[in-house]
């Protein structure tokens, strides 16, 4: 992934029963940076009381000063880290978001994008709503507040009954902590365990941080509530068919998590595998994009017998590309970022592996600077099919028109990049795992084929998040 793509991607965190609560919550979030870089937040309960620190920045910024967490005080809290857009709207957009009413004080944090949002908005304006920010996550806590169901966790199973789209969520209350997952599960959301306390999280890379077991997955239309008395579980919704996001496995999560049912590493060189067998070519070394596609490209030299080489060193310290939002910056961030190996490269016949191709530029500048560095023959393998349609469901992609593969044919691109071959996974390829037999995935980025209607007009519509 070269591209400056997603802005939706969010990651959540929560922990109920240790006197640590918001310093791990914090090193949670240290894990899950990668789900979000601009904003993050975390909020614990303490006896009824809560405190809340968030702010623009990534995790280790927005937690710099050690008292920050000292004053979060209490046994159990709930984070959240975020990509945003820029602007004094966002601010008011960090999550968690946190409600105080007759009844009692609640917060919320949510990865995913809800698809009726603003249906759901406009009738509960029209009751005397009042709306704070324009994320969608609001709308839920407005739906909770105005429930005229008996318990909390009543309430919250009506209003997840209202909404509709993508969600995994996670709840602060007074006593307890609640997880929720949408009935098609779209992303991941995980529940773990270290000694006598719970923990969930987008990803289980955020338990290994803390020497935590992870105990299974919160399940599609599921709602868990942890509290002293233990876990409870309930299905809000009747799961319709699984609709996992195949993306997650292909880019965003990370290869050392496990996220509905498998490992992210296993299934991308399982991916990669495919690739180099699908499209065969004649090369002397095979290099991926670091570091997304590092996991792929092992999968694609194991079974070409290409040697695997090291072609290109990436500046940890750029961040990632997609997540800066200046046009301006973008066009430098290359070179910024990537630097080719000339010894590796020179004379050679090189495979590069990516996972995806969003709007091809970098890729085009990427490639030049390979061929700079003296590489013969340059051949791109992608691990996932052509992206050809938006994402409605969390991951906020170009729009239609932007997307290289939505305006050219694979002959075009192959040009437009610059290469001697350009060839993609097929969606069969993508979609074949033989170790999840049972489960099925959302590819609508890649077959323009949803498992739910998206929102109306085209996703236009859709609130910030
Ligand atoms: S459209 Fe693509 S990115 Fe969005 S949920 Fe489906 S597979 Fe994931």
């Amino acid at each position: 992934m070269l591209d400056s793509m997603v802005h939706d991607n969010c990651g959540v965190f929560a922990i109920f029963g240790h006197r640590r609560a918001a310093e791990l919550t914090y090193l949670g979030l240290y894990s899950l940076q990668h789900r979000g870089q601009e904003s993050a937040g975390v909020v614990t309960s303490d006896q009824g009381d809560f405190h809340l620190h968030k702010s623009m920045g990534q995790v280790s910024k927005v937690f710099s000063d050690p008292e920050t967490i000292s004053k979060l005080t209490g046994r159990m809290a709930i984070g959240h880290t975020r990509y945003s857009t820029t602007g004094a709207s966002s601010l008011l957009n960090i999550q968690p978001f946190m409600i105080t009413n007759r009844r009692s004080n609640l917060a919320v944090a949510h990865n995913g994008n809800l698809t009726n949002s603003l249906e759901l908005k406009h009738s509960l304006d029209s009751r005397g709503s009042i709306f704070q920010t324009t994320s969608d996550t609001e709308i839920i806590l407005h739906l909770i507040a105005t429930s005229k169901k008996r318990t909390r966790f009543d309430r919250i199973c009506d209003a997840l009954k209202k909404i509709k789209g993508s969600y995994s969520l996670v709840f602060l209350t007074e006593d307890s902590v609640i997880a929720a997952r949408d009935p098609h599960g779209f992303r991941p959301l995980a529940i773990g365990k270290l000694r006598n306390t719970y923990l969930v999280a987008s990803e289980t890379c955020a338990f290994d941080i803390l020497g935590a077991k992870y105990v299974r997955d919160v399940e599609p239309g599921e709602i868990v509530e942890i509290s002293k008395s233990g876990i409870r579980s309930h299905r809000f919704k009747k799961n319709g068919k699984n609709a996992f996001c195949i993306f997650e496995y292909i880019y965003f999560s990370r290869p050392d998590s496990r996220i509905f049912g498998e490992n992210v590493d296993k299934v991308r060189r399982r991916l990669g595998r495919l690739l180099a067998r699908e499209h065969p070519v004649k090369a002397d070394i095979v290099i991926g994009i670091p570091d997304s596609a590092n996991t792929a490209t092992l999968g694609f030299a194991e079974e070409s017998g290409i040697r695997f080489e090291i072609g290109l060193i990436r500046n940890h310290y750029v961040g990632r590309t997609f997540i800066d939002p200046k046009q301006s910056i973008r066009d430098l961030d290359v070179r910024l970022k990537f630097n080719p190996v000339k010894g590796v490269l020179k004379g050679r016949r090189v495979v590069v592996v990516d996972d995806s191709i969003v709007r091809g530029t970098t890729s085009m500048k990427l490639v030049k600077m390979i061929r700079e560095a003296g590489a013969k023959e340059i051949h791109f393998r992608v691990s996932s099919p052509p992206i050809i349609a938006p994402c409605f469901f969390g991951i906020d992609m170009p729009t239609r028109k932007e997307l290289l593969a939505s305006r050219m044919n694979v002959k075009q691109m192959e040009k437009y990049i610059g290469v001697d071959s350009l060839r993609y996974l097929s969606v069969k390829g993508m979609l074949a795992m033989p170790s999840l037999p049972d489960t099925t995935f959302c590819h609508g980025c890649f077959t323009g084929r949803y498992p739910i209607p998206p929102p109306r007009a085209n996703g236009k519509d859709k609130l910030d998040h």
